[in-house]
């Protein structure tokens, strides 16, 4: 399997580190139900055929956190995004050099 990253282009997998399912999201520790949600997030997974969205570090490589969507029935990359944008699309972030005060 290779990835291509956003900054190197197309670079051999040993290159990379897989850091997890980046579809979920980590529970509020502040929450009274913390408990209960950490023990779902940390169990309570689907692991279905098909497209699925994985957080990866190019570690030996520019160290850009990455979100790749991978099939995981055939391991055909569909996507390759940095982690930085992802996060600002979903939590709408400001972008460094138009920010505000
Ligand atoms: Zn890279």
């Amino acid at each position: 399997m290779r990835i291509t990253c956003p900054c190197c282009g197309e670079r051999a997998l040993d290159e990379f580190a897989y850091y997890g399912d980046a579809s979920v999201k980590r529970p509020d520790i502040a929450s009274p139900t913390a408990m209960a949600d950490f023990v779902a997030y940390s169990f309570d997974r689907v692991n279905a055929a098909g497209p699925h969205r994985e957080l990866w570090y190019h570690s030996a490589g520019c160290h850009l956190w990455l979100v790749v969507t991978r099939n995981v029935a055939n391991h055909e990359i569909l996507n390759v995004e940095p982690a930085r944008d992802v996060a600002r699309a979903t939590q709408q972030l400001p972008t460094p050099g138009r920010g505000s005060a």
